[in-house]
């Protein structure tokens, strides 16, 4: 049984969650302790005694605790990676390298605490000078989603604590395993007790605490649309900053000067690894009419060569989906799709032969039209249409039709269409001749319109949420 951690201590609770693996409803990887409203409120006041401390830390005692953890995670990858695709069921591939990005954001927080950097300009009253500093915000409250179990714990915990904040972090209900590591990792690594508290629950129970309590000074959060609304609200209510990452509806325009099997390899990869479960996944296949029909047949050739089955079985390249609620969902989508009059081309099957798990075949429909849902909502799952443009001025505009804007997509030979498309794809990420999703872990990742609101994560620009600016006048 896994305990909370409060207050640098380990603390068990009566009520506890199984840890189930998608890839097989037998497998109980672990019991979870979970929290209430009460050890949440106890949480964010742990947090709010360290935080004198920590914030005014040595940036050397700071730089080590990260480090060390970097280290730990690195080290222990294939472990974890094993145990993320357990819990989270995409593959054992894709689960090691995730703990990788995990150890890679750790590292870097731990260079960037000794990278502080302020500012001394002259005033213009003569005699005195001005200096511009960054100052920790206070309490983080850190809420994450299940897609991706350590990297995005990873990339809000380890710049929060570069920058002397202290922080209650709720992991996502569905993967408490690798979070939990996290902190245990942290906790060995030499983080002094209170400053990350690890507080494992229900949104409606934890999250919403944290939500509700006056002594939390910004909340990081990651998750749908719908849950990002209410943070947001909460937020205002108490006049705190908020971050919030949510939906996407990514498209991939694939033109027709464009390398073929690449924008096939980019599709098949942006739309459904990791079972499709990103927010950065592809999910409208915006395709010009010269090369239409040989993309939908390049791309039936290779689902045909996809493997469905346990996310940590090596010949498997697509893992289930991660439980119950999402797999309906999707397979209400892919019947959707059809009463819409999109045409199934391939996949969309639940297949339950490989072992009792949420196994869904990738679902491609073509032929579909702009206006669909499964076109305009967030679906979540291994589902992808083709939408068919005149040009590339149509390919542009269907793009940049939905209320999302994370990242986009374009496969092209001609500059000319890149360098417009980097310019007028509303999106806050623009992959040219690579897949919508994956990025790199030290550059700002964040979206445009309905997707994101509030300040980049990762890289040097996740200083700008963590840190306060503050403007000192001194006369000698
Ligand atoms: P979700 O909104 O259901 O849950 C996210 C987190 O919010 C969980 O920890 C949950 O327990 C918590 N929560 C739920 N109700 C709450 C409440 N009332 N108060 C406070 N916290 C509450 O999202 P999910 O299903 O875990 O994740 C999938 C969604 O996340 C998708 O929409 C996906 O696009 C999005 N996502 C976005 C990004 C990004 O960076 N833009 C990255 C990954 C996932």
């Amino acid at each position: 049984m896994r305990p909370l951690f409060i207050g640098g201590n380990r603390v068990d609770t009566p009520d506890t969650r199984s840890n189930i693996n998608p890839s097989n409803l037998n497998d109980v990887i672990d019991h979870y302790c979970v929290a209430d409203a009460k050890l949440t409120e106890r949480a964010i006041d742990a947090a709010v005694e360290a935080f004198s401390a920590w914030s005014v830390s040595d940036i050397q005692l700071r730089h080590d605790v990260l480090r060390r953890t970097a280290d730990e995670i690195f080290a222990r990858r294939h472990e974890l990676g094993n145990l993320l695709s357990r819990e989270e069921g995409k593959t054992l591939k894709e689960g090691i390298a995730e703990v990788t990005r995990a150890a890679n954001i750790f590292w870097f927080f731990a260079g960037e605490a000794l990278r502080a950097t302020g500012e001394i300009v002259p005033s213009v009253r003569s005699g005195a000078t001005v200096e511009i500093t960054r100052e920790p915000v206070g309490v983080i409250g850190i809420i994450s989603p299940w897609n991706f179990p350590i990297a995005i714990p990873a990339w809000k915990i380890a710049p929060a604590l570069c920058y002397g904040n202290t922080v209650v972090f709720k992991p996502a209900e569905l993967v408490p395993g690798c979070a939990w590591e996290v902190a245990d990792i942290l906790h060995r690594a030499g983080l002094p007790a209170g400053v990350l508290n690890f507080v494992y629950g229900p949104g409606s129970v934890v999250g919403q605490a944290i939500l509700d309590s006056p002594k939390v000074n910004a909340v990081s959060f990651t998750g749908s649309v719908d849950t990002g609304k209410r943070v947001a609200e909460a937020c205002a209510r108490h006049m705190r900053r908020c971050q919030l990452e949510m939906g996407g509806k990514n498209p991939l325009v694939v033109l027709d000067d464009a390398d073929l099997e690449n924008a096939v390899e980019c599709a098949i990869d942006g739309s459904y690894f990791s079972t499709g479960q990103r927010c950065t996944a592809s999910s409208r296949l915006i395709v010009t009419e010269g090369i239409y029909s040989r993309f939908v047949e390049a791309c039936v050739d290779r689902l045909n060569g996809q493997r469905i089955g346990d996310a940590r079985d090596p010949n498997t390249t697509i893992g289930p989906v991660v439980d119950q609620s999402q797999l309906d969902q999707d397979i209400d989508y892919i019947e959707l799709g059809r009463r819409e009059g999109a045409n199934l081309r391939w996949g969309g099957l639940r297949l339950s032969a490989v072992s009792e798990g949420f196994y869904l075949q990738p679902a491609l429909f073509i032929d579909s039209g702009p206006h669909m849902r499964i076109n305009r909502e967030e679906i979540f799952g291994p589902v992808a249409s083709v939408i068919r443009a005149r040009n590339y001025e149509e390919a542009l505009s269907l793009a940049n039709d939905t209320p999302f804007g994370l990242t986009a997509g374009i496969c092209t030979s001609s500059f000319k269409h890149v360098q417009h498309f980097k310019r007028h794809a509303q999106a806050g990420m623009v992959m040219v001749n690579m897949p919508t999703a994956g990025v790199d872990f030290h550059v700002p990742f964040g979206g445009s319109k309905g997707s994101s609101l509030g300040q980049r994560e990762q890289g040097t620009y996740a200083r700008e949420f963590f840190t306060q600016v503050k403007t000192s006048y001194q006369r000698p």
